[in-house]
């Protein structure tokens, strides 16, 4: 058996036409004699929209929350009225409205309380891929799919560190062996949503935002499926994000630490954890697109093919704040740096970034509430100034190690801005820095026609810029 972790994000599902590509999409990987196992997003803006019902519910605006819930439901009860038979809708239509009736009652508890909390920010937020996995399943069923459902949250286990919850690895794998592996070994393609999991106990968890790639990857790493595909809105790992540079070019093949890197870094193309699950077991991820499904996509693997030109892709993180410390007595005595990082261990707060001069830390973090705390913890001992409104930019390629003149010709291409901190990495597959996050388009355009104008070819997909091209000079 041949099988095949598939992955469709938001825009793969948001509406009746899309179900109806993903559907073909499938069916044609059946009939190639795969065996797919299917992970679906909520249907696009659906988990924002959970999110910002919650967020009313808490502040007590139980009207706002349940009228987000209204529309909600209607954009449900649309896409299967459109996708199955009249004949066959009536258990869907009624899954669809017990599992409103219940968010509704849900909205109305947390507004008459007036608080919500992670525990049940996640329970409202597991919405989303609950329904879009029981319509798309219907709707695989109608055009022909032997396709069963499954609630990911039987499979997908997890601490109960709500919104960002750990998987527990071997858990999952045995629930994927009970429930998942006799459904492929039927023949049948199982659909689970992304996203959402549970503790051993039975409390709904999420993955964190963007967290159905991480499923794709926990449920093939632990399947040791042939291959995860993840379904998405572009052609693949692009050279930047193509929303910022309309010229950013397909990047054919990639390998898993630049993947990681740029992943980490915010290309919001992959979930940061997604590939550390197919590392392990050597399986290939492909990034691919759904409304272009001929395309060959990203193909991501263990090692890099060579390539000429030095980066590969170009991410970059916004709101990001950087935090400058200085030494108030100590000056860099011995035991300092630990105390310094003592602090953002005690707050649970990551660090992204470090420099350090003989009197000073700087470093960046995620922007995040716990700062006043932070830096009153750090003021104990050093002198302590923070910003906000930074952006991190991270240009990504195995081959920046070893060629020369690589860091004259980024600072050449950004001599208009202002460059905060700046540094390649110890992995030496990136090199980064800090900007304002205004300045982030401007210097990714700038980036991006400096190391892209002349790409290489086995590696950058230049078919598609010159069509492009050429159909702009025939207009
Ligand atoms: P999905 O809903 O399918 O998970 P996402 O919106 O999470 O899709 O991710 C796809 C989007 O990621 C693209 O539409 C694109 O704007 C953005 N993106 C950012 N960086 C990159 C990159 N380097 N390559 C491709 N897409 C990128
Ligand atoms: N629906 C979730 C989100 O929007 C998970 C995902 O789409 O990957 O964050
Ligand atoms: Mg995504």
């Amino acid at each position: 058996m041949k099988l095949v972790v598939m992955k469709f994000g938001g825009t793969s599902v948001e509406d009746a036409s899309a179900i109806r590509r993903t559907a073909d999409i499938v069916a044609g990987r059946v009939a190639h004699g795969l065996q797919p196992v299917v992970i679906v997003s909520a249907m696009a803006r659906v988990t924002d929209q959970l999110l910002n019902a919650a967020a009313a519910a808490g502040r007590g605006d139980k009207s706002s929350a349940l009228a987000a819930s209204v529309a909600l439901r209607a954009r449900h009860h649309q896409a299967a009225s459109e996708l199955i038979p009249a004949g066959e809708l009536a258990p869907i239509s009624a899954f669809i409205d017990e599992h409103f009736d219940a968010l509704d009652e849900l909205l109305r508890g947390l507004a008459a309380v007036g608080e919500v909390t992670p525990r049940t920010t996640d329970i409202v937020a597991s919405y989303g891929e609950r329904l879009s996995s029981r319509i798309v399943t219907a709707a695989f069923l109608a055009c022909g799919i032997a396709a069963s459902h499954l609630d990911a949250r039987d499979c997908i286990i997890t601490d109960a560190q709500h919104m960002k919850a750990i998987p527990q690895d071997e858990l999952i794998a045995e629930r994927l062996r009970e429930h998942v592996l006799p459904l492929a070994q039927a023949g049948r393609v199982a659909v689970l949503g992304g996203f959402i999991g549970s503790t051993p106990e039975g409390v709904t968890t999420t993955l964190g935002r963007g967290g159905s790639d991480f499923s794709a990857a926990l449920v093939g790493g632990g399947l040791h499926a042939e291959s995860i595909e993840i379904w998405t809105d572009v052609n693949g790992i692009m050279t930047t994000d193509p929303r910022i540079c309309p010229d950013a070019l397909r990047v054919r093949t990639i390998s898993f630490d630049e993947a990681s890197e740029l992943a980490y870094f915010g290309a919001k193309v992959l979930h940061p954890a997604t590939i550390l699950p197919a590392v392990e077991k050597n399986i290939p991820v492909l990034v691919l697109n759904s409304r272009d499904a001929q395309n060959e996509g990203t193909r991501i693997t263990a090692l890099a093919p060579h390539c000429r030109s030095p980066f590969k892709s170009i991410a970059a993180k916004k709101r990001l704040t950087i935090i400058d410390i200085v030494a108030n007595r100590m000056l860099m005595a011995h035991g300092y740096l630990k105390a310094v990082f003592e602090v953002f261990d005690r707050h649970k707060c990551p660090v992204d970034m470090v420099s350090t001069s003989e009197v000073s830390v700087s470093l960046t973090v995620d922007s995040n509430e716990r700062l006043p705390e932070i830096a009153a913890d750090l003021r104990k001992f050093a002198d302590v100034k923070y910003e906000g409104r930074k952006a991190l930019i991270c240009m990504v390629g195995e081959n920046i190690r070893g060629q020369n003149g690589i860091a004259a010709q980024v600072f050449g291409a950004l001599r208009h801005i202002n460059l905060r901190m700046i540094s390649q990495g110890a992995s030496e597959i990136n090199m980064s820095f800090m900007i304002e996050e205004d300045d982030v388009e401007e210097a990714i355009r700038s980036l991006h026609s400096v190391f892209f104008a002349d790409p290489d070819p086995s590696i950058f997909d230049l078919e598609a810029r010159a069509e492009a091209q050429a159909a702009g000079g025939k207009r």
